[in-house]
């Protein structure tokens, strides 16, 4: 069999080899992320957690193609992301992962359609169908009425919902999350963490999502710890919820 066929039988869509990220400051030297591999499958939904500095937001950057690594190889089905050009890697970011972050970053002088099909007018899709679908994936989520409202003047369930159409618009087959649900009351980060399910379960979306909050660590199909710049333990579960 072929190292490709190999590749595609067990289906991994994100692959680090030998990962490691140093930050130098001054004479200092961060070791923020150290010789990790680490896998992940299509359709796998992974909790990674561990205490602030341990290195999460960085490798969920180097996945991003945001932070080159330091050492070792970053692969997204079988594209090493950091041979890309500049310009391949944005295109890349833009189209297979959908980035869903703590607070979204509006565009203020747009509405929240505008928001949402920004991605794809950056894209250089044409503004009409661009709106049309950013309306259908509002609808998805279950927010269209809010379409046309300021971003900012949402709650900040709804902006992350916001958010989660934003990601989702290119229809990316990857979605990373940081800290989703870091600024919501319990209510609305149980909301947002259903739509995450629902979109491993029915969409059939890869998900990487960073959470401190304990009662969120048994969803999904594995969790992962992290500490000092390395994955310490996976524990794989088969339930969900
Ligand atoms: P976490 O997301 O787990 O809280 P980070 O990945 O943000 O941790 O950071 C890991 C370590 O790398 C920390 O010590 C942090 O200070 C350092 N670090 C992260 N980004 C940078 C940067 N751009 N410049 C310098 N140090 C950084
Ligand atoms: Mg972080």
């Amino acid at each position: 069999m072929s190292e490709e066929a190999v590749t595609h039988e067990h289906n991994t869509i994100i692959k680090l080899k030998d990962v490691s990220r140093e930050f130098h400051i001054g004479k200092n030297v961060v070791v923020a992320l150290k010789d990790i591999d680490f896998e992940v499958k299509a359709r796998d939904f992974i909790i990674l957690f561990g205490p602030s500095g341990c290195g999460k937001s960085t490798l969920l950057n180097t996945i991003l193609g945001l932070d080159e690594p330091t050492t070792g190889t970053v692969a997204v089905r079988d594209t090493k992301i950091y041979s890309l050009s500049d310009d391949e890697r944005a295109k890349y970011r833009v189209k297979k992962i959908g980035m869903v972050y703590q607070m979204s970053n509006w565009i203020k002088s747009l509405n929240v359609v505008e928001n949402v099909a920004f991605p794809l007018i950056a894209q250089g899709i044409g503004q009409k169908e661009a709106i049309a679908r950013a309306h259908k994936e509002l609808k998805e989520i279950g927010i269209q009425r809010l379409a046309h409202q300021a971003p900012t003047q949402l709650s900040g369930g709804e902006q992350q919902k916001a958010g989660i159409a934003r990601a989702l618009v290119s229809n990316p087959h990857i979605i990373i999350a940081d800290e989703p649900t870091g600024n919501l009351d319990s209510t609305s980060s149980d909301e947002i963490m259903s739509l995450f399910i629902s979109l491993n379960l029915q969409k059939k979306k890869t998900i990487l999502m960073v959470t401190h909050n304990q009662s969120y660590w048994d969803v999904g199909t594995e969790r992962v710890e992290m500490k000092d710049g390395m994955i310490i333990k996976r524990t794989p579960h088969q339930s969900l919820i």
